[in-house]
């Protein structure tokens, strides 16, 4: 969509005028995310932690001119040639242009809001509405205040239907969110208990909720999963527009459509329904709860549309998974494979390069794409498009498959396709068949793979050949639920606080690069290490944040210089080894850490060595001190608050006498994550996020929802029956009372399953439900009693910790803490990153 410059500046009220009238075709709010500096609009907007404005002289020197600002931006006149839309409220200016964008339409637009199940119900609605329509949709979960007016953004005249979820955390956004979608369709999937910090009562969100759709002129929505006294076709009239149709549905009470039986089989569900007094029915391909909810709104949704049952019989049965998660995995010959081939098109495209560049660094990055189907665009422009994005982000290899591609590099003349993309490596196929006929997996070294194909083209087949398929115990890790935990901390740090991410032990076992890497990219200050291997490695995968490494010896010392490591110098011995060291190589004023022991009695110097130190410091001159830290002995402990208000204390008397010799100022920081919100005033200039950061809350507050981040799972290799009396695994420790069925596990304590959990101690997800280990542990398979739970089979997938298992359970059955669980998992079990 494009619109003149002149033109938002008098839609969004700008008390300025534009220097020039180009054409703005993209809306930026994440400098990061730069491509087309001549047609893009920068919004400025002051989040929580960041000020937009910060980022305007980077961006005019990547050749960015026009931006709306706030008025307290007084720079413009270091800008000669930029544009600068002065307003009162950027965020406002970004909905308000937003807003204006959707009157344009006149097209049906569906709005969602509940508390789960908002993303399923609109990929779906578009897998069963898009032979009808050409549809327009929020990108995965884009419903928040800057998500929705960049997704309406996206509107153009080709569409026919629009499908667009709201989100919201707190009062008053709501309002907000509906002047922009408008949504003549209302679809309402539930009211959870999720979120609700930001509201007094449910009432209260439920009455926010319904905002969404003041001016719709049909709500759908699920009446058991809201409260009788939220329901809004009896509480809320005064909410909606007199002539607003109602269509519920329900398990337990007269409505719409109400569910009389539910058959569930292996593999499908039948679901039986009274609708204006005549029997319906739908199978779906799927078996559990949240799916069949999800269907069953989509049904309501297609009814009140008029669809005829057999109609939406038939497309329920091809409704798919959504798995709008993208997979970051180890592949053939040191490359990494990102694998989003769920979907295809051009949202989704330009979210998976965002993350592929994110983590690829400065490795090659080769794109294989399958045509894109059904975007009303032309495929000439279409591909040009696609080409041009993926050279902005540095892709150095396109792989093309599918017919509509081979169509348009063949109808090329010869020679100028690489010329015109400026993508060096060009090749197409016109079938994924063709492409693994005719490609050898030799052609692929040392680079990111972005495979992202439309569903017919089964690109599964591609992932299975590049994967290097090892064991099948695998250790998820969601880096979206770890960016969640940082925001969630952060919002307890003052805004001038530093922080600092622990990613020693490889990332409490999740793994260093990879998760370095998120977190740069979400420009979090310091990294921190044990050992300085792990800083060399961190360095070689190419992060460049400043990185302190812990316990240093003289072995260690050429790394730390040669990488740019900056050492915790934690006693005299090891603080003057580093200054010969230093002075031997004419360096001068290299970056430490000055650690000081105030009660863990692990490393440090004393307090009463402050002094001396100080002096040493400042005669010899060979370091500089970036920062002085201590570590808490107890902070998640409330019985020790005294002993940690004493180690405060003693760490800031260390403090002062520093600085009153030193006359330059550095970073104080004491507090680990159980500190960073039992102790606030304990933050300082700094704090260390550790086991927070991995979503295991140790101070078991609950005070705020961090999420987990790591699952481990497995496969069943084998499952029998074992007669009473018999028993199980080494020693004959796992006796069998009653006849059982017995599964083998491919995991062991060599994966880092400790033979603690052995002997119902521990205990695995099969199906949702929970089976015990039965007998030892062994080095690579564990047995488990399935018995009492129905329909399990052999390859069956195995939850070891994750959401449905908490690590923190783990733990406290093998007696141990989380840390060490997490620690624990070996190098040999597979990481697999997934981003949602
Ligand atoms: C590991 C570590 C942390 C982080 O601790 P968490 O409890 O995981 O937050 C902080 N500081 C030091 C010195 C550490 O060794």
């Amino acid at each position: 969509m494009s619109y003149s410059l002149q033109h938002i500046a008098n839609i969004i009220q700008s008390e300025t005028k534009p220097a020039d009238d180009r054409m703005v075709q993209y809306l930026l709010t994440d400098s990061r995310k730069l491509l087309f500096p001549d047609a893009t609009l920068f919004f400025s907007i002051i989040g929580p932690r960041r000020d937009g404005h910060t980022f305007i002289a980077e961006l005019y020197n990547r050749g960015l001119r026009s931006f709306v600002v706030a008025a307290s931006f007084q720079e413009a006149a270091s800008y000669p040639d930029a544009s600068f839309l002065v307003v009162k409220n950027v965020l406002q200016a970004l909905q308000d242009l937003a807003a204006f964008h959707r009157s344009q339409f006149h097209i049906p637009v569906i709005g969602i809001t509940g508390s789960n199940g908002k993303t399923i119900v609109k990929e779906w609605l578009y897998q069963l509405l898009q032979s009808d329509h050409q549809i327009v949709r929020s990108p995965r979960s884009y419903n928040s205040q800057i998500g929705v007016p960049l997704s309406i953004w996206q509107l153009q005249s080709i569409h026919t239907l629009a499908i667009f979820e709201a989100g919201i955390s707190e009062i008053g956004e709501m309002a907000a969110l509906q002047q922009i979608i408008r949504p003549n369709i209302g679809i309402w999937t539930n009211l959870g208990a999720a979120h609700n910090e930001g509201f007094s009562n449910e009432r209260e969100k439920a009455l926010e909720k319904a905002k969404l759709f003041k001016d719709a002129d049909l709500l759908i929505f699920y009446r058991d999963g809201i409260q009788p006294h939220c329901y809004p076709d009896t509480n809320d009239r005064a909410l909606f527009k007199d002539t607003i149709r109602f269509f519920s549905w329900s398990r337990s009470e007269a409505a719409d459509l109400q569910i009389i039986n539910e058959q569930i089989t292996d593999h499908e569900t039948v679901i039986t329904a009274l609708y204006q007094q005549q029997k319906e029915q739908i199978t779906i391909p799927f078996t559990d709860r949240i799916s069949i909810d999800n269907a069953i709104t989509c049904w309501a949704t297609m009814l009140a549309q008029g669809y005829q049952s057999e109609r939406i019989q038939q497309r329920m049965l091809l409704l798919q998974p959504v798995d709008m998660r993208m997979q970051l995995k180890k592949a053939v010959n040191n490359c990494y494979l990102l694998n989003d081939s769920y979907s295809n098109d051009i949202a989704s495209l330009e979210l998976a390069l965002d993350f592929l560049v994110q983590q690829a660094g400065h490795n090659k990055m080769t794109v294989i794409l399958s045509d894109i189907l059904q975007t009303g665009i032309p495929d000439e422009q279409l591909y040009q498009m696609v080409l041009e994005k993926l050279n902005r982000r540095g892709v150095k290899r396109f792989i093309g498959i599918g017919p509509a591609l081979s169509r348009y590099f063949n109808t090329l003349p010869a020679g100028t396709t690489q010329t015109q993309s400026g993508i060096p490596m060009i090749s197409y196929y016109t079938s994924t068949a063709d492409f693994l006929e005719r490609e050898s997996l030799n052609q692929f070294k040392d680079e990111y793979i972005l495979l992202k194909g439309a569903r017919v083209f089964s690109f599964e087949r591609i992932s299975q050949w590049l994967e290097q398929k090892v064991h099948q115990t695998v250790m998820e890790v969601n880096l979206t639920a770890m960016i969640h935990n940082l925001k969630a901390y952060q919002q307890f740090l003052k805004p001038t606080t530093k922080l600092m991410a622990m990613v020693k032990a490889f990332s409490y076992g999740s793994g260093s690069a990879e998760v370095a890497r998120v977190l740069q990219f979400h420009k979090i200050d310091y990294l921190a290490v044990a050992y300085a291997d792990e800083g060399v490695e961190l360095r070689k995968a190419g992060i460049s944040l400043p990185i302190m490494v812990m316990n240093v010896d003289e072995a260690g010392f050429d790394a730390m210089i040669q990488y740019d490591l900056e050492p915790e110098i934690y006693s005299f011995n090891i603080y003057r080894s580093f200054h010969s060291f230093l002075k031997n190589q004419g360096i001068r004023e290299y970056p430490v850490h000055i650690k000081f022991n105030t009660g863990m009695n692990r490393l440090g110097f004393e307090i009463r060595e402050a002094d001396e130190l100080a002096k040493e410091l400042k005669q010899k001159g060979t370091m500089v001190v970036k920062s002085v830290l201590s570590h808490l002995a107890g902070s998640e402990n409330p019985s020790l608050d005294a002993f940690t208000a004493q180690q405060v204390q003693a760490f800031l008397s260390a403090c002062d006498q520093l600085n009153s010799q030193l006359n330059y100022s550095f970073i104080r920081h004491i507090a680990n994550s159980a500190g960073i919100f039992r102790h606030p005033s304990y933050q300082f200039d700094m704090v260390r996020l550790g086991i927070g950061l991995y979503g295991v809350d140790s101070a078991d507050t609950h005070q705020f929802a961090l999420q987990p981040v790591a699952t481990l799972k497995s496969t069943i290799a084998q499952i029998r029956t074992v007669a009473a009396g018999e028993t199980v695994g080494y020693n004959r420790n796992g006796g069998v009372q009653q006849e059982s069925r017995i599964a083998t596990i491919r995991i062991g304590y060599a994966d880092g399953y400790s033979r603690r959990f052995g002997n119902g101690i521990g205990q695995v997800i099969v199906r949702g439900q929970r089976a015990p280990v039965i007998g030892n542990v062994c080095m690579d398979m564990t047995m488990i009693d399935v018995t009492q739970i129905p329909g399990v089979m052999e390859g069956d997938e195995v939850e070891i910790f994750g959401k449905q298992l908490p690590i923190q359970e783990l733990a406290k059955a093998a007696g141990t803490i989380p840390y060490e669980i997490m620690t624990s998992v070996s190098q040999r079990v597979k990481r697999v990153y997934v981003e949602e």
